[in-house]
């Protein structure tokens, strides 16, 4: 691999692991936007990584490599891949494509647009938003019986934060960040768990107390069935978040965290931009010769 592809990976996996580590020192709303921004960025700057490698693979390969021959001046793919890079990057390229358009195909089937709430006669216990735009929150007739009216206030005002605030459009980004690039699914998880408390923060606005919703997500986690779907009120980091929740709410992190996390996430971003140029180039290439 051209040392050029290098340094802009190392950045990459390194601010990564920055927010991984950081998202529970931030008030909720900063750790999920900061965290889908940088997957989105790990994901521009990997990706395009990933496929130059392949495809320079490709075009000095036995038979292939002849059918491409015509783009290796207009790819500047004169480096010759070793095996052992070059047949990893081409499985990654086409099954994280694959993938990708799974994640995509999937949140078109199941998004919505007509909101409001709907209570599902359903023996489990659950609650979730669906996505798309006014997305639809769907309560089990199970969860709806066995809450107080204040509790079912609390699910409601969770899970219209998820709608309010487009929380599906972070997961969508996420999900197929995560689809091209293997790697990136762990911060996806941290993305979740990030998402869930924004909501829980929203619903202690308005609800007022921040020890009734820790109850009531206790409540629900015991009385809900697993796995949850996306969304879901009791899906996710359940302990944490209730701790979370008897804890005063998270400040900002110090100014000297902010400066690095800033720097770091502005170093990625013009390699995503570098990266992201030269696959624009491959395309191009690929289509007009
Ligand atoms: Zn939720």
């Amino acid at each position: 691999m051209p040392d050029a592809m290098v340094l802009p990976l190392l950045i990459a996996a390194l601010l990564a692991l920055a927010v991984a580590m950081w998202h529970r020192r931030v008030p909720p709303v900063v750790a999920a936007r900061t965290t889908t921004a940088v997957l989105v960025l790990v994901a521009a700057v990997a990706v395009p990584t990933v496929w130059l490698a392949g495809l320079s693979f490709l075009t000095h390969a036995p038979v292939i490599g002849r059918w491409l021959d015509a783009c290796v001046d207009s790819l500047g793919a004169h480096h010759q891949v070793a095996p052992w890079i070059g047949v990893p990057a081409v499985a990654l390229a086409a099954v994280g494509t694959w993938r990708a358009v799974g994640v995509v195909r999937t949140y078109r089937g199941l998004r919505h647009t007509d909101g409001g709430v709907h209570v599902v006669d359903h023996p489990e216990a659950f609650a979730f938003t669906t996505p798309g735009r006014h997305g639809r929150i769907i309560v089990s007739s199970t969860l709806d019986a066995h809450l107080t009216a204040q509790e079912l206030a609390v699910v409601l005002a969770h899970e219209r934060a998820h709608a309010r605030h487009r929380h599906d459009l972070y997961l969508l980004a996420a999900q197929i960040s995560a689809a091209l690039l293997m790697p990136l699914h762990p911060l996806v998880n941290r993305l979740r768990y990030s998402i869930e408390r924004w909501a829980d923060e929203d619903a202690v606005v308005e609800c007022g107390d921040r020890r009734l919703v820790a109850r009531t997500l206790g409540r629900v986690a015991l009385i809900g069935a697993a796995p949850q779907p996306a969304l879901a009120f009791a899906g996710l980091g359940v302990p944490a978040r209730m701790a979370a929740l008897m804890a005063p709410p998270v400040r900002r992190s110090g100014r000297m965290h902010r400066l690095a996390l800033v720097l770091l996430i502005g170093l990625t971003a013009v390699f995503a931009a570098v990266q992201m140029r030269h696959l624009v180039d491959m395309v191009l290439a690929f289509c007009f010769g």
